[in-house]
């Protein structure tokens, strides 16, 4: 059989159950597809991909494409949809399989239905690779997934210890060679741009691999994350490990069994069962958004639950700018556009005042946060979202922040602000007419 295996958010060829299943295959085209749509303004004003985004996915698909050659393969990069482009190709190669990872969110699941639909003689074939967990192995079906993480976090912690170890499967080291290969047109895609700030973050297999080795067996991180990852803006303070899960270059599956073997030769603490912890409330998003489609972008949410939210333009773009009246949010929002990252704890205060203090509708936070991060995944970013928004998967309704109290307990120096950028010469207030809808000057 000839196979089309088209990467996604699985950018590595280490525990990939989705390419193992392709090589099964006399020939085999590994194909990228760069969707022009990305770098259009979508509903909420943003781009789905921006720079830092962009770059960092590029200097991703480079180190993938560096390490299929070795195993006989080449990485063909193509720009359009990939709903004209993969079954396109599949005519073009007569190929009589495509096979990608499975993936939460309505657009990939909408365009791998359509992609059926235009090959109804071609097995199509997804495998679940982004999650600790398949569905299968879930300790309750799909649908039972509960509405609080603590109880999705009791029910997998009862069925045993990290059984999801079992599922790492190590992948072959030759793959099958491709039918000719077609000429790409990846000129077509956007330029990379350079960075304000060159910031430590670089794409690829090999660089994620080597941060779970530096967080773990080098610089020890590990053993004291449960004390330090609150911290704002110091790079050891937490794993950094989100930006290469998120398009795939690192496996899940990788980190948690890496987190297994430090626990028995190192030390097993509080801390290295947090930053477990911390990987389950990926998986339990991963799983929500599966469950839950289209609901995950609902304003109401998952609980349909209805709260006062309005556009105010100036407000919003003043968040986006780091411009408001808090300089702890705005130094948050300035590294954000600056360099593509900001800490858990930052993220949970600039959502907090979008959502309380400037009462904006959450999905457009969200929506910026989707131009802007470069470890955006879909479940993760619009479940936290909804969460603080009060509409998802927290049973006790809206989050708010007091953002002088997380200020003076977590930038007592006003260090980051300083860095930041957090003073804003000339902040917007929350309101810019008055009564009589006449602008304040
Ligand atoms: C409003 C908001 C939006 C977010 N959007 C994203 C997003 O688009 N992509 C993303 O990967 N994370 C998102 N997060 C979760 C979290 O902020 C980041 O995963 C974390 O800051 C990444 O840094 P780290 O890898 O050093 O994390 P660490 O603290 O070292 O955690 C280890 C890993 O656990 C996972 N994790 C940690 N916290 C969370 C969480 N709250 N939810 C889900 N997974 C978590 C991540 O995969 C992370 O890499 C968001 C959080 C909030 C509050």
């Amino acid at each position: 059989m000839n196979t089309l295996y088209w990467f996604t958010r699985d950018l590595r060829l280490h525990d990939n159950a989705a390419l193992l299943a392709a090589a099964k295959s006399d020939l085999l085209l590994c194909v990228f597809v760069v969707d022009p749509r990305w770098f259009q303004p979508g509903p909420r004003q943003c781009l789905t991909m921006g720079d830092h985004r962009w770059r960092f996915l590029w200097q991703s698909l480079m180190s993938l494409e560096r390490s299929l050659r070795p195993v006989g393969q080449r990485l063909h990069i193509a720009f359009g949809h990939p709903e004209e482009v993969i079954p396109e190709l599949v005519h073009r190669h007569r190929l009589a399989r495509v096979v990608r990872s499975r993936l939460p969110g309505t657009r990939e699941a909408k365009q791998w239905l359509a992609i059926k639909e235009r090959l109804p003689d071609t097995l199509c074939q997804q495998f679940e690779t982004l999650s600790l967990f398949t569905q299968s192995t879930l300790p309750m079906p799909l649908d039972d997934l509960p509405d609080t993480f603590s109880q999705f976090r009791k029910l997998v912690e009862k069925t045993g210890d990290r059984s999801c170890e079992r599922l790492r499967i190590r992948t072959h080291s030759a793959l099958p060679p491709p039918p000719g290969f077609p000429e790409d047109n990846r000129g077509d895609c956007p330029p990379i741009s350079e960075p304000q700030h060159p910031g430590r973050f670089a794409g690829g297999e090999q660089a994620g691999l080597a941060q779970l080795e530096r967080f773990l067996f080098n610089t020890h991180g590990i053993a004291s994350y449960k004390e330090t990852r609150n911290e704002l803006d110091r790079w050891d303070s937490s794993s950094k490990f989100s930006p290469w899960l998120a398009n795939g270059s690192l496996s899940v599956r990788e980190v948690a069994e890496t987190i297994g073997d430090y626990e028995r030769e190192q030390t097993s603490n509080e801390s290295t069962y947090w930053l477990w912890f911390e990987l389950l409330w990926r998986e339990y998003f991963y799983w929500y958004a599966l469950k839950h489609g289209a609901a995950l972008f609902r304003r109401d949410g998952v609980q349909r639950k209805q709260r006062p939210a309005t556009f105010y333009p100036q407000r919003f773009k003043a968040w986006c700018q780091g411009n408001t009246e808090y300089p702890l949010v705005n130094a948050a929002m300035n590294q954000l556009r600056e360099t593509g990252y900001m800490s858990n704890r930052a993220r949970q205060l600039v959502a907090s005042s979008f959502i309380n203090e400037l009462e904006l509708d959450w999905r457009y936070g969200a929506a910026w946060f989707e131009q802007q991060l470069i470890d955006y995944d879909v479940a993760s970013n619009y479940g936290n979202w909804q969460y603080l928004a009060g509409v998802g998967a927290d049973p006790r309704g809206l989050r708010q922040f007091n953002l002088d109290k997380q200020a003076a307990q977590y930038d007592p120096q006003g260090t980051f602000v300083d860095r930041w950028g957090g003073h804003a010469e000339q902040p917007v207030g929350l309101h810019s007419v008055d009564a009589a809808d006449w602008p304040i000057s």
